[in-house]
């Protein structure tokens, strides 16, 4: 390396080239906080006030990084971040203690690997998730006497995991002797792989076989795996003969999961099947004040609306939006307003917007080969009505928009037969396989343009 080149001289060099390909603010806010620590033959070294810092860059301006360190007079050079101290210390301190109670929490589970924080209590419910939360009460109270197999299924981030661990942590305080095992489909999948390996399927048997509640998550997993879903079936059986309980979960109905076989299909379908919704915008409110709670985060109503109304598909990237906004004002030192939020989603690109509701109409008139204007007549033949029962099931189930915003686009339709189109629809996508791939198929054309 050139003896002229110091360290000082090579960030300084980079930071001008950032301030090239990503916005001033984002410069002076994540990379001129940052101090060099050291530089040798390969890397250079930064230090920042923590890791936030560290996973938000990562996450979020690497490639930018790399990209300007390439065109640099240094392109080989390696960019290393470590947590120093700095007189930030106040924010570090704060992360301790939220994070104490949380390790606890999550700490010994007697084997059972559920996590203490998904619990009844601090699920949110709503019209999106009433039932498949009534059915997880019920069975949590009574295992093996209410519904069995009890089956949820729903989109990434709408509560699923959260409900399983809330069953067992709710059956185990119930009944401390109940023997209960939380795990993904992937992880039995590798016992179940190891068991073969090791030729001991003993070893299986008796971690599985031996259990009062078995919470099985994501079994969507089985697609494809045949042996395992043999293995499934056959656990399934036995522990359902011995009066034992099992609950799954699934990004989608057992009908729709592919390659999944016949008497399998059938028997996830035996005891009670429901479903988790986006939720609607009064309960992604709540599930925001909720977590800011939780977290201590303050932060005004206008916020969490705008949060709120922006991301609507999914808990998770809710309450990481939240997160992100109210770690950005602390680390900045900034006022938490309305103005940082708005810009800290943009910058994020997070904002989801959802599929413009005319759109899904839209593309539901294609699909059943019928006007636009015809969709929003009051004609009543048969086809008709169909289409008109699909888009009002989809624009709910993907824009989590309220009955009474659905009812507006079909000439003010009131709440109740925006409802009953909606049960109408989500019956007869169990029972008609027609309608299921109708669905399906604009499902697709929504997500793909
Ligand atoms: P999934 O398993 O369906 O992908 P998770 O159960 O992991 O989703 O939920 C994602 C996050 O959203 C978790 O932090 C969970 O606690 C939270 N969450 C989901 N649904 C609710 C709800 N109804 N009320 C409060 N928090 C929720
Ligand atoms: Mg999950």
């Amino acid at each position: 390396m050139n003896n002229d080149i110091t360290k000082e001289s090579i960030w300084s060099e980079i930071i001008s080239g950032l301030k090239a390909v990503v916005n001033q603010d984002v410069v002076s806010t994540w990379f001129e906080s940052l101090q060099i620590v050291s530089l040798n033959n390969s890397s250079l070294v930064l230090g920042a006030p923590n890791q936030f810092f560290i996973e938000w860059i990562s996450e979020y301006y690497l490639n930018h990084l790399n990209q300007v360190v390439a065109k640099s007079s240094v392109p080989d050079i390696k960019i290393e971040f470590k947590v120093i101290d700095t007189d930030n210390l106040l924010v570090e301190e704060e992360e301790e203690v939220v994070a104490k109670p949380a390790a606890s929490a999550t700490g010994s589970n007697n084997g059972t690997r559920l996590l203490l924080r998904y619990a009844f209590d601090n699920f949110i419910v709503g019209e999106s998730n009433r039932f498949s939360f009534a059915a997880a009460k019920a069975v949590a109270d009574a295992p093996a006497k209410a519904y069995n197999p009890l089956f949820i299924y729903g989109g990434v981030g709408l509560g699923k995991t959260h409900l399983l661990h809330a069953i067992g942590n709710y059956a185990k305080s119930a009944n401390p002797k109940l023997k209960i095992y939380y795990t993904p489909a992937e992880q039995m999948f590798l016992d179940l792989i190891q068991s073969i390996q090791e030729r001991n399927h003993i070893a299986f048997n008796n971690k599985y076989r031996t259990l009062d509640l078995l919470l099985l998550d994501d079994i969507h997993y089985l697609k494809g795996k045949e042996r395992l879903q043999e293995d499934v079936f056959h656990l399934f059986n036995h522990l359902q003969s011995m009066g034992r309980q099992i609950i799954f979960t699934s990004d989608r109905p057992p009908r729709e999961i592919p390659t999944l076989e016949e008497r399998l299909v059938s028997r996830l379908m035996s005891g009670m099947v429901c479903d988790l919704k986006p939720p609607d915008i009064e309960t992604r409110i709540a599930i925001l004040n909720n977590k800011a709670k939780m977290d201590r985060i303050s932060v005004g109503p206008d916020i969490i609306y705008f949060i709120a109304e922006n991301i609507r598909t999914n808990i998770r990237e809710l309450e990481g939006a939240l997160i992100r906004i109210s770690g950005y004002a602390s680390l900045t030192n900034t006022p938490l307003t309305l103005e940082t939020a708005k810009q800290v989603l943009s910058d994020l690109q997070i904002s989801k917007a959802p599929p413009k509701p005319l759109k899904i109409i839209e593309l539901c008139a294609h699909h059943y080969n019928i006007t636009l204007d015809q969709m929003q007549s009051k004609e009543r033949t048969a086809n008709l009505v169909l289409a008109r029962q699909v888009a009002m099931y989809l624009l709910r189930t993907f824009g989590g928009m309220s009955l009474k915003e659905i009812g507006a686009y079909f000439g003010g339709k009131d709440h109740s037969t925006v409802i009953h189109a909606i049960e109408k629809i989500t019956g007869l996508k169990k029972q008609e396989q027609q309608i299921s791939q109708d669905i399906h198929q604009i499902t697709m054309s929504i997500n793909g343009g």
